[in-house]
């Protein structure tokens, strides 16, 4: 491509991005595709010549976004949000356009200093205490498997990597039951097994058991087995289940325990003073992961590992050969010695735009917006004598089910409410998913989009309505 080309298609690929974000709520929020339809749109081998990039681009605009749920849609309230707010996708493209690789210091210092600088405003913007040091992981999966990894490796006295795990004593790990899958596969990755993840019951407010995490520990101790750590949730997947984490915490400081707190999706929230109470303690956790790239609006892949100790982090994660190593530079950091991937992306550049672009107080504005108007939509569908709110809101998610009058089979409620959500996205208008709670089909909303308004809830609220009362007839 020559230099004039890729200027022109940049500005062609910005006008396209542009239109797409101003005209995103034409769409149904979720693809309507059939499997297979993008699968057969494709060439089925690779081009032996070069096709030209008029028409690359036009395939992209005819096949591509009817295959796309579309995460930026402001009636999008399923999951959870998966946020990319303008300003910060204008610093993606910079950054895919410097095209670096930012895995040393000197591989890109702007890179390393600027990730050191974001980490910390986040740590000053969710009111952690200044011994959190901290990195833009890819994701909370990475942040929590580098977390279990770190517990391992401190319960065996740093042998774990050098001699791997055989004829080592088995490691424990307690979690909720609420916890997330992202727990369940660092177990298998780190070669704990799914065993020795121990699942601690919630009370009913959905948070661990102290005297059942003791218990279990006490029990453990005594099967000649070793506890190594504790995962606390905040602001769990399925309905948002919390855990006491000053309590927990404490319980972990006593038995020696490392703790890592996962509040992947809650932790953005953080950043208004008046949900703190939902992680208080949090300055006694060893580890905590967030995800800008959930609610706060940085585009995928920004995920916030903060650790109190970076030395047991560095030294679970740090490898040298000789080809990485840097020298006549002291005190400097090389974050791929943090994490799992030797190859990074430069995250720091989309939270600097972010952050700025939008203020901390217009990010703040717009989650106490988001909660408020969940809340909202939960009070206006309890009044209704269909529907029941299953799990009240935690800040913007709750969950709640139909329920016409007079059935109350739990089965054909199952049934009912499966069609419903089916109509729903069907429909496309709102984009909504299920879960599984004590046993019953409930349908989870989640409101956070960047850019959404009041009237998306409202139209949430007509889709929903409407849908109910014509399912089952
Ligand atoms: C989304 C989520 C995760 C997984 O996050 P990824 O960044 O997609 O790996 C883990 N824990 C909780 C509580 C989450 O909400």
């Amino acid at each position: 491509m020559k230099p004039n080309d890729f200027r022109y298609w940049l500005e062609k690929a910005s006008a396209w991005s542009a239109e797409y974000r101003d005209t995103v709520q034409t769409h149904p929020v979720r693809s309507q595709l059939a499997p297979g339809t993008i699968t057969k749109a494709i060439d089925q081998s690779p081009p032996e010549d070069a096709h030209s990039m008029e028409t690359i681009f036009d395939d992209f605009k005819e096949i591509i976004p009817p295959g796309m749920t579309h995460w930026q849609h402001p009636r999008f309230f399923a999951y959870f949000p998966s946020n990319a707010a303008p300003a910060a996708v204008v610093a993606e493209l910079l950054a895919t356009a410097i095209g670096a690789q930012c895995m040393l210091w000197q591989t890109s210092p702007a890179a390393t200093e600027l990730e050191v600088c974001m980490v910390d405003w986040l740590r000053q913007a969710t009111g952690l205490p200044e011994e959190f040091k901290g990195v833009l992981q890819d994701t909370a999966s990475s942040a929590t498997l580098c977390a279990i990894l770190t517990m391992r490796e401190l319960a065996l006295d740093f042998q774990g990597n050098q001699k791997g795990l055989f004829g080592m004593p088995p490691l424990r790990v307690y979690a909720s039951t609420r916890t997330h899958s992202s727990i369940d596969k660092a177990m298998w990755v780190a070669g704990l097994g799914q065993d020795n993840l121990v699942k601690i019951g919630t009370d009913e407010s959905y948070a661990m058991k102290p005297d059942e995490l003791r218990e279990m520990i006490a029990r453990d101790r005594k099967n000649g087995l070793k506890p190594a750590g504790v995962i606390v949730c905040v602001g769990g997947t399925s309905i948002g289940a919390t855990d006491n984490v000053r309590e927990i915490c404490n319980i972990a400081k006593e038995e020696g325990l490392y703790t890592h707190v996962d509040a992947a999706w809650a932790g953005s929230a953080m950043i208004c003073p008046e949900y703190r109470d939902l992680w208080e303690g949090i300055e006694l956790a060893d580890s905590i992961v967030l995800n800008p790239h959930k609610w706060l609006g940085a585009p995928m892949e920004c995920s916030t590992h903060f650790v109190k100790d970076p030395e047991a982090l560095v030294r679970t994660m740090a490898i040298q050969p000789e080809y990485l190593k840097t020298y006549g530079q002291d005190g400097i950091i090389n974050f791929s010695e943090w994490g799992l991937q030797l190859g990074r992306r430069f995250r720091a550049l989309k939270l600097w735009f972010l952050i700025r672009a939008y203020g901390l107080e217009g990010l703040r504005q717009r989650i106490r917006n988001h909660v408020n108007w969940s809340q909202e939509l939960a009070d206006k569908l309890a009044e209704e004598n269909d529907f029941e709110i299953i799990t009240a809101p935690v800040l913007s998610l709750f969950s709640f089910r139909y329920h016409p009058i007079g059935c109350n089979d739990e089965a054909e409620l199952d049934r009912l409410n499966l069609e419903l959500i089916t109509r729903i996205n069907d429909e496309g208008n709102i984009y909504l998913t299920q879960t599984i709670h004590d046993g019953k089909m409930v349908i989870r909303f989640v409101a956070g989009q960047f850019d959404m308004q009041r009237s998306d809830i409202e139209e949430a609220y007509q889709s929903i309505v409407c849908s109910a009362r014509t399912t089952g007839s």
